[in-house]
């Protein structure tokens, strides 16, 4: 199964792929968390990105497709994948349906997530990770059930994003309104185009996306 979850940053989009990964053993693909990786490495492309990312704005087309394309061959995208924060840009949009066509791939379903801004800000202000195992949390609305304690690893250490400040978050807003924003009409003119409430729970979002995968044989 292939999909693509659509969003603001803020929208739930890696919590909500996580989960699908776990329920249906398909891979991840964060192209965020791919371009972070690159950053730490301290590898050409991340120091490419690196002073990108910290602005708030778009890292160029031609890097991410190039890595993208690279990432879908391996071997934990046998069964699927989900693409979390990729396409952003219209031709990363249709860079990735000629992919898909020279791989004889489908997409099952593109999901969007919709959120207001106001309450992107305040979700992106308050999240941190487990720094072992990549948990995610946020201060007030998910915090770890022990203070200071990881729950799925018992990790000590947690790390917060560099660009997950107000002043980045505002940029990566308004890149998301002006550059991701229209690729939606391009996802709702191909069908199989689907919205869910971002602004509902954890849990509540998760059921909304299975109770659209189950009508396509996917649930
Ligand atoms: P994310 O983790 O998806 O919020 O991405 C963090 C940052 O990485 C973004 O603000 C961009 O600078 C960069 N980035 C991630 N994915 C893409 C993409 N598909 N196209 C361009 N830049 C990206």
């Amino acid at each position: 199964m292939n999909l693509i979850l659509l969003g603001p940053p803020g929208a739930g989009k890696g919590t909500q792929a996580k989960r699908l990964m776990d329920r249906y053993g398909i891979a991840q693909i964060s192209t965020g968390d791919m371009l972070r990786a690159e950053v730490a490495a301290g590898s050409p492309t991340g120091r490419e990105a690196k002073a990108v990312m910290e602005s708030g704005a778009l890292v160029s087309d031609d890097i991410i497709i190039r890595m993208l394309g690279a990432r879908i061959d391996a071997p934990d995208c046998a069964k699927g994948f989900i693409l979390d924060g990729f396409p952003r840009t219209v031709p990363q949009a249709e860079a990735l349906d000629r992919l898909l066509a020279d791989k004889k791939l489908n997409l099952d379903a593109v999901i969007a997530l919709a959120v207001d801004d106001a309450a992107l800000i305040e979700r992106i202000s308050g999240r941190f990770t487990c720094k072992s195992c990549g948990a995610g949390y946020h201060d007030r609305f998910q915090p770890t059930r022990v203070a200071g304690l990881c729950d799925a690893c018992g990790g000590r250490e947690f790390v917060r994003r560099p660009d997950d400040n107000r002043a980045t978050v505002t940029a990566r807003l308004d890149a998301y309104h002006r550059q991701t924003a229209p690729i939606l009409p391009y996802y709702q003119a191909q069908g199989r185009f689907f919205t869910v409430d971002g602004m509902a729970g954890i849990d509540e979002v998760s059921r909304q996306i299975e109770a659209v995968l189950a009508p396509l044989g996917k649930g």
